[in-house]
């Protein structure tokens, strides 16, 4: 048997964050739309032959969604390595090749992934720290002219802050209110705002 008969594809799970790495028969390929899924059931890599070219629909980490990218069959069953980037985040989202470098590829790219979760971990991970930081003020400000209320007629709150959003909730009757964090229409949004009214559900 030649050496490109089989092929290793390998992804991150965006649900479990394992990696998944499986192997293919060129003739595997060739014959239908293969999947490689994920062993917790929640992703999927997909790869289908079209003629000259390949497609594949690989769930990504980073983005939380599936990307489309294509390549030439060719270079599909013959490179030793093919790296498939994530166009948000720059990083590499899946691997197709020859086995012993994919597995190197796979082990880089969960270095990576891991080095970079520790950095969020230890910024305080907001998901824009300006937006955040302006989102709080501007309801601080509300707050000093006592601008926050609740549908009930409660003026006490609680506030939480989360990721990428705020989360308001009356002290008296446990209305909550989220308030968006993430872009700067957030922050165009809350500028404008003399009073803010808890709704009740
Ligand atoms: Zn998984
Ligand atoms: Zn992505
Ligand atoms: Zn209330």
């Amino acid at each position: 048997m030649v050496e490109e008969s089989k092929r290793t594809l390998a992804y991150i799970c965006p649900s479990c964050r394992q990696a998944v790495i499986a192997e293919r028969s060129v003739f595997q390929l060739a014959a239908s739309a293969n999947a490689i899924p994920c062993p917790c059931g929640k992703s999927a890599l997909r790869v289908e032959m079209m003629g000259d070219r390949v497609k594949l629909t690989v769930p990504c980490l980073f983005c939380e969604s599936d990307h489309t990218v294509a390549c030439s069959s060719k270079a599909f069953l013959h490179e030793k390595t093919l790296a498939f980037a994530c166009a948000a985040s720059g990083l590499d989202c899946c691997y197709a090749g020859e086995e012993a470098p994919v597995f190197a590829a796979m082990k880089r790219l969960e270095e990576a992934v891991d080095k970079l979760e520790r950095d969020a971990g230890e910024k305080g991970a907001f998901l824009d720290e300006l937006v955040m930081h302006e989102v709080l003020s501007e309801l601080k400000e509300i707050a000093q002219r006592d601008g926050i209320s609740c549908a009930c007629g409660s003026r006490k709150w609680k506030l939480q802050v989360n990721y990428s959003s705020i989360d308001l909730f009356c002290a008296d009757c446990g209305a909550a209110m989220r308030i968006p964090a993430a872009t700067a229409s957030d922050i165009d949004d809350i500028c404008c705002r003399n009073t803010m009214v808890i709704h009740g559900k």
